[in-house]
Formats: structure tokens, sequence, C-alpha cells
């Protein structure tokens, strides 16, 4: 009897390293899955051919695989849904959910501080099929309600903004999307369900960039999508296989991998973060810093009110520095540790510079008014040892004095 056989009842921690951890169909019991690197399978004759296919077995690698089906398991597992379909990166995951849900005519709106090129996917893919496409601020849920039309079929939204960290009010959102008929989509790709649990909190559908924190060693691409609603996965899992979106063996191998350290390496990343944001608050050169662990959150009652006392966990913050160029560069050429990196959710804490790589081509006053400033920088917070990356900051804040 495997763990998935036993009673459940254990923590998290435990439970989730049993998760995806046999093949259907395989005698050999290896301690860890091996990597399925094989495009098809074999059939004995049309009988069993019929029956491979009518059982949903390992027929072709785009249509299912087990590596696939193993990390399915362990991310369903966390997110406390039914079911997961793991893709090709998040963007894979995000674009399939999307054109699955949506026709020409219907409505999507979407938090107006989102990743770049989901923006792109609704402001090019989108629009060009006849979506009304509707960018709202998502602070105030209110505004969220107002512009909900008989049209609208979903609410999009990430649980914490880049690079500014607002939150969106997931129990708020979800009440909205009910009472209007819509779905609520959620990316938890900077908090991860170590953080917080979209589908517990009433979304439909939550999504993540496996490439991020839950694989943790920036080496492998691959993204997710969980509900509880089977007929509506396998939905989305038609339209991936004709995108040609799901996840590739490997990847799926490695990020399974990865995942299983990840109990021992988000909780704390996010501890460091808030360490680090509570740092650097502190220092006189630097004249804000976003994060969900701080009294001086905008919205830290609604951080509180999902994340508990300490407020909602993130291994993501974002300070301003005076903007000045050189010595901005100075003070990164000054970190021992931390490096430049357009990525995130690494072991090793890296820095992006959001004017540069996520909005070069947003006018100033727009982005000012969106808070990113040419004195921003973010900061993904690895698995260093929390008091050598916040002495490690404060020595090169130095260049400042
Ligand atoms: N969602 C968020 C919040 C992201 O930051 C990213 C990438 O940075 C994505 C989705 C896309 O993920 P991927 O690069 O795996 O396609």
């Amino acid at each position: 009897m495997n763990m998935n056989e036993k009673n459940s009842g254990y923590s998290q921690e435990t439970e989730y390293l049993y998760k995806g951890d046999r093949v259907e169909g395989m005698d050999l019991k290896p301690e860890v899955i091996p990597c399925f690197l094989t495009t098809a399978f074999n059939m004995d004759d049309l009988n069993d051919v019929k029956e491979v296919y009518a059982n949903k077995g390992y027929t072709y690698i785009r249509t299912r695989n087990p590596n696939r089906d193993a990390l399915s398991e362990a991310v369903t597992y966390l997110e406390q849904g039914t079911d997961t379909d793991i893709f090709s990166s998040g963007m894979g995951a995000i674009t399939s959910t999307l054109l699955c849900l949506l026709n020409p005519g219907d409505q999507i709106i979407c938090n107006k501080d989102i990743y770049g090129e989901t923006f792109n996917v609704l402001d090019e893919i989108l629009q060009k099929m006849s979506v009304q496409v509707v960018f709202v601020p998502f602070d105030n849920p209110e505004d969220v309600r107002a512009a909900v039309t008989g049209r609208t079929r979903v609410i999009y939204t990430e649980v914490v903004s880049n690079p500014t960290i607002h939150i969106a009010d997931l129990p708020a959102l979800a009440d909205i999307a009910y009472r209007a008929g819509a779905r609520l989509v959620v990316d938890n790709t900077f908090t991860t369900p170590f953080s917080v649990k979209p589908l517990a909190l009433g979304a439909d559908i939550v999504i993540n960039s496996l490439t991020k924190f839950l694989n943790g060693h920036s080496d492998a691409m691959g993204g997710s999508v969980t509900c509880r609603d089977a007929e509506l996965l396998a939905k989305i899992h038609h339209i991936a296989m004709l995108c040609g979106t799901p996840g590739d063996p490997f990847s799926s191998w490695l990020i399974l991998r990865g995942l299983h350290t990840a109990a021992l390496r988000i909780p704390r990343q996010m501890e460091t973060a808030a360490r680090l944001a509570h740092t650097l608050a502190a220092n006189p050169h630097i004249s804000g810093v976003n994060h969900t662990s701080l009294a001086s959150h905008p919205q830290w009652a609604l951080s509180q009110r999902m994340g508990g006392e300490k407020g909602l966990g993130c291994p993501i913050l974002s300070i301003y520095l005076p903007e000045d160029q050189d010595k901005m560069s100075q003070f990164m050429d000054r970190l021992n540790f931390a490096r430049y990196a357009p990525t995130l959710g690494g072991i090793r804490t890296t820095l992006s510079h959001p004017v540069t790589s996520s909005h070069p081509n947003v006018p100033d006053d727009i982005r000012r008014a969106m808070g990113i400033t040419p004195g921003l920088l973010r900061i993904s917070v690895g698995t260093e040892n929390a008091d050598d990356l916040a002495a490690d900051f404060e020595q090169a804040m130095r260049v400042f004095d």
C-alpha cells in the first residue's frame, strides 16, 4: 500500500512528497519516478489499442505522459484541487486556459497590474478574437464589480502584482465572479500554494508558472492549471493538446524533483523576504519598500486577513532607491550575493529593474502613477542565510551615503 492509499491527515510537507510517486501500469517500484523520455507507448493488438484509448492510458506524448501525471498529482494536492494539467510554460498554461474559456463577444476583466506578457495575450490575441478586454485596478473590488456586464465570463488576476506587490482580495473577487456567472482565474506564481490556496478562497482556476518558485532551481520551464471541475479541466486539456502546449517529460521530471524540496525552501524564502523588507524599510536612503509583511503596506488589513498575523507570505519585495543610475549600478556591483536576472523564484536572490525590463515602453508619467520609478528594484529572495543577505544589502547601500 502506498501513502496515497493510506489515511491522510498528516502535514502537507510530508504528504505531498508521496504524490505522483507511482506510475500506473508499472510493476517496478523505483524510489524515484524515472523520466519517461518516449514519444509513444506500444500497444499489443487492436483490442489493446481500443482499451488503452478508452481508459485514457498512455498513447502519445502530447496527450498523456507519466511525468506530467506525477507532477500533476503533487500540484493538485498542494493547490487543493481535484486535477491539474501540466504545460510547457506559465504562458502556455495562461493562453490555453483563456482560449478555452472565452468566445468572441465575451468579456474578460483583468487586473491592470498584471505580468507584461499576460497583458499582451489579452491585448493582442484575445482582442483579435473579438473578446472584450477590460483592465481595471483590483485594489478596490468595487471597481471590479462596477465593470461586470452580462457578457463577463472571466475575472483574471495575480495574487500579488509585479513589481509593486498590490494584493488581490480573492474572497471578494470570488463573490463578484460567482454573482456574475463568471470564472475567477488566479495566477499564484509569486505567492505559491505555500502561502495561499486560491481555490480554497473561491477561485475556479489557479495557474502557476512552475518555472519559478515551485521548481525553484532556475533550470526548467513549465506551467500548471488546477481546478475542481474535471469537465472544465478536460476542455482546457483539449485546447492544450491542439495548441501543443503540454509540458515535456524531462522538464516535468526536473520540476517534480525541485518541488520535493519546496516545503523546505519557500517558507524560508518568505521569512527571509519579510526580514529583508523590515531591514531595508529602516534604511534612510530607501524611500519605500513594497512587501506583504509590512504594516505600512496600504492593504495591510487584507494581507493579514489572507495570510494571518504576519501578513501574506511572499518571497518577493521591491524597494525604491534614489534615482541615480550610476549609484544604482555601483550598488548592484557591491552586492556579494544578489545578481541581476530576468527571472525570479530561484534558490539564489536575484534582482530586476522594472523600468528597463518589464515596463520599458510605458511612458514615465504612467509608470510613476503605477508606482514604477527609475529607482525601483524588484528582489526575488533565495535561500541564503537571512542575516548574511540583510548585511550584504546594508553594506551595498553605503554607496548612497
Ligand atoms: N505569471 C507570472 C506572474 C510571471 O511572473 C511569469 C513569468 O515571469 C509568468 C506567469 C509566465 O511564466 P513562464 O515564463 O513560465 O511562461
